[in-house]
């Protein structure tokens, strides 16, 4: 680890008190990094990484998926207008504006499922023309500046246009184009500020990133978020979708009910084996050099490799273990 380049060295005192351990992060970020620049597409078969364009999946009558680079995306069209779910990167703003642009009717509404840039940077521009709405901890969030490590990503404060001008504490209801939309908080999920969106008459759930389908997720501890939490959450959530819910994950392709369960079972099957390695006193790399058993290796193929996936649980465990 002392052949660390340099600027990768993020100095500290909570680093260096934990050096062993996030000296693997900043490895991994590093090959995390050239893994997103080289084959970003390799996060979902469908995905443009350098097209810049959205390809767009009929749902059902009003509502159509669209995958870009960053989030999922669902939009619904209608009388009243356009509402979406989610923006996409900066850069894919001119190619969401040109899909929008094939449905009738301007946007009305954004919806952010969490803070984090591949579902919110889209609000600079489209906030000049929309209400944003998110949970209240996305405003606190985008309206100053935050640090994800593992990737050595910053977000700068959004300026205000861009920051969701409604905002809610636990839940919030929106009648538009004839369906009722509810947009659900879930605490420590995979940030502190993640909401689900149901669309109830139409049956389809927009999952945000506590849903990751097929592959190992991203959560991000350092925002609050937590491997337990997110399973946890997604089991408040199975009680109130069925198995015709049309389930929209934050990334990956769209899904259903079953493919949600076996998620979760992924999570906390994996959480367990880390935490079992880690009661006897086993290092994060021994842990990672020891690996999860096979049944979750085909996990570890879309997104996350599992020695990242490893580093998350473990990290995840231990800040839970401190509250
Ligand atoms: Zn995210």
């Amino acid at each position: 680890m002392n052949k660390l380049p340099l600027f990768l060295q993020i100095p500290s005192r909570q680093i260096l008190a934990r050096f062993k351990a996030m000296a693997f992060l900043v490895i991994t970020a590093l090959s995390l990094m050239m893994f997103c620049l080289t084959a970003g597409s390799a996060v979902a078969e469908d995905h443009h990484a350098d097209k810049k364009i959205f390809s767009v999946t009929d749902i059902k009558p009003g509502f159509h998926f669209l995958q870009g680079k960053g989030g999922n995306i669902l939009l619904s069209n209608g009388k009243e207008g356009l509402l979406i779910v989610d923006s996409d990167y900066s850069e894919m703003t001119p190619a969401l504006e040109e899909a929008l642009a094939k449905f009738e009717g301007g946007l009305k509404y954004v919806l952010n499922t969490h803070w984090h840039g591949d579902h919110t940077q889209g609000n600079q521009v489209l906030g000049h023309k929309a209400e944003i709405i998110a949970h209240d901890n996305v405003y606190t969030r985008l309206n100053s500046r935050q640090e994800v490590k593992l990737f050595n990503m910053v977000s700068e404060p959004y300026e205000e246009h861009a920051l969701p001008n409604i905002t809610f504490d636990h839940s919030l209801t929106l009648r538009f184009n004839g369906e009722t939309i509810k947009a659900l908080h879930l605490p420590n999920g995979h940030t502190d500020g993640d909401s689900i969106i149901f669309f109830e008459n139409a049956n389809i759930v927009h999952m945000g990133d506590h849903y990751f389908n097929g592959m190992f997720p991203f959560v991000d501890v350092g925002s609050n978020g937590s491997v337990r939490g997110v399973a946890k959450n997604i089991a408040g959530m199975l009680d109130k979708i069925d198995d015709n819910t049309v389930v929209v994950p934050g990334h990956g392709p769209i899904s259903n009910k079953k493919e949600l369960i076996a998620f979760r079972e992924m999570l906390i099957g994996t959480a367990n084996e880390v935490e079992r390695m880690m009661e006897e006193s086993m290092p994060l790399e021994g842990i990672q050099e020891k690996g999860l058993s096979d049944q979750w290796k085909k996990w570890g193929n879309g997104f996350l490799n599992e020695k990242l996936w490893i580093s998350i649980v473990h990290s995840s465990l231990e800040q839970d273990a401190k509250k």
